[in-house]
């Protein structure tokens, strides 16, 4: 029989991805234990499935700056948290040039370390100079990071948990969260779980994709209306949408997936508008196409562009491994469209446990805020997994103390106009 959960908690965390650990983590730092509770267990939801991918290549000013503190933390401990600091590399067609040299501008103003190329020409030749058999065509903007890179999802995620427990949290695996009783002032004053009440003072809700079951639980709205920069409101939207992120992986060798240098890969992604065609020649798509790839544990792993699923999603048990069926054809003649290394890459495709959905607020942005008194809800939309300094953040604010990093991700959002630009990539992730 496992102990009993306590029947008070001061700092009640739910979910063990990511942001509840991380929260943890950070809140014990300060000398606050939390307990953390997981329905299934640690690295169970988004986190352990993540690519794992860590970048700063954001449109949004508030996206990039956090990025930039996230990125701090990774490279605090690269051991326990399984992190790699090969870089980044954003590639694109003329359509994201004037992106990526706002991102790239932004990023010198505030020490980012990356390097812009502008020009077919130029493109590829630092391109070439990265990978000998670098073979793209069309590609006239690529946005380096050297800072960044990857982090193996399940292991770096448990490595956080082993930091978490060691800062004082208690971490509980298998309680679920079912409900919360209010107070007179609508503060939450306990949590219902599957194994009996707990008493709270505070509570974190960290729930990746199974959001939308909590935020019903603690009677927020499902629809809302949303005030667009330009003065229009956009009444009655759906606070919560689906996407399905296809991943899959090559049976490559990850230690020929260097650079010239002898390195290992930084994380490669494409945005393109050429023709895709196979290894025999076949066309597979004259439509834009957009893939990122890394190396992996015994691999080469990454995705292409996720498939919207609409505004319900069964999340149990949480999805993962389906793609579209083209999808392994277009994202095996993506890696050889641009590395001659990966000719006949369709045949190594295997598709793995990766993948899967993820729930994304009402304008594809984070949301980190109070939503009630004492409840503080970490609702990353998916772009979270790199976003590791969040809980530093938020065991902040618990103690009272002002975040300019999270300020921006307010839900007030919604009603004042206070929108983040959007940028001129197909994708909700940039
Ligand atoms: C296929 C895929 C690839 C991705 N790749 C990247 C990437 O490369 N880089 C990147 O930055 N981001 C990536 N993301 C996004 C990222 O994984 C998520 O944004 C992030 O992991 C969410 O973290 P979290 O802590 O909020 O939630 P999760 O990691 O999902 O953790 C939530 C936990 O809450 C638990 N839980 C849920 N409900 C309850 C309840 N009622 N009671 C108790 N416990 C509960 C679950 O069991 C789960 O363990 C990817 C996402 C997907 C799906």
């Amino acid at each position: 029989m496992p102990d009993r959960l306590p029947a008070s908690a001061s700092i009640l965390i739910i979910g063990g991805g990511v942001h509840g650990l991380s929260t943890a983590w950070h809140l014990g730092r300060r000398g606050r234990p939390s307990l953390v509770l997981d329905k299934q267990g640690v690295a169970a939801g988004a986190s352990g499935i993540a690519c794992g991918v860590i970048r700063n290549n954001y449109f949004q000013p508030a996206m990039s700056e956090l990025m930039a503190a996230c990125v701090e933390v990774w490279e605090s401990d690269p051991e326990s948290l399984h992190y790699h600091g090969t870089g980044y590399v954003a590639l694109g067609p003329p359509a994201q040039e004037s992106d990526l040299i706002e991102v790239h501008e932004r990023q010198q103003r505030i020490g980012y370390p990356s390097e812009l190329h502008v020009g077919e020409d130029a493109v590829t030749q630092h391109m070439h100079s990265l990978y000998p058999d670098w073979r793209a065509p069309g590609l006239t903007v690529c946005l380096h990071e050297h800072a960044g890179g990857y982090a193996f999802n399940r292991e770096s995620i448990r490595g956080l948990a082993d930091k978490a427990r060691a800062a004082g949290a208690e971490i509980r695996e298998g309680a679920q969260v079912t409900g919360f009783a209010l107070d007179g002032s609508g503060a939450v004053a306990r949590v219902e779980t599957n194994q009996g009440d707990i008493d709270v003072d505070q509570v974190v809700v960290a729930v990746g994709p199974w959001i939308a079951s909590i935020w019903r639980m603690l009677g927020l709205p499902e629809r809302i209306d949303v005030l667009q920069p330009d003065g229009e409101v956009r009444p009655d939207l759906p606070m919560w949408t689906y996407w399905y992120l296809q991943e899959g992986e090559v049976a490559f060798d990850p230690a020929r997936f260097t650079t010239a240098a002898g390195r290992s890969s930084p994380v490669l992604h494409i945005d393109s508008d050429q023709p895709l065609h196979d290894d025999a020649g076949r066309l597979i798509t004259a439509e834009p196409w957009g893939v990122y790839f890394k190396p992996d544990r015994r691999g080469v792993q990454g995705g292409a562009q996720p498939l919207p699923v609409g505004e319900r999603f069964d999340v149990d048990p949480y999805p993962t491994g389906t793609v579209e069926p083209g999808f392994p054809d277009l994202w095996s003649a993506a890696l050889s469209h641009c590395l001659g290394r990966f000719e006949g890459a369709r045949e190594l495709y295997r598709q793995v446990r990766s993948g899967g959905v993820g729930a994304f607020t009402v304008d594809n942005f984070p949301v980190f805020d109070y939503m009630l008194p004492n409840v503080f809800v970490a609702a990353d939309s998916n772009h979270g997994y790199k976003m590791i300094a969040v809980g530093r953040e938020i065991a902040r604010v618990l103690e009272g103390e002002h975040s300019s990093l999270l300020h921006p991700f307010r839900f007030e959002r919604f009603r004042t106009g206070d929108l983040h630009p959007v940028s001129h990539s197909p994708y909700p992730w940039s």
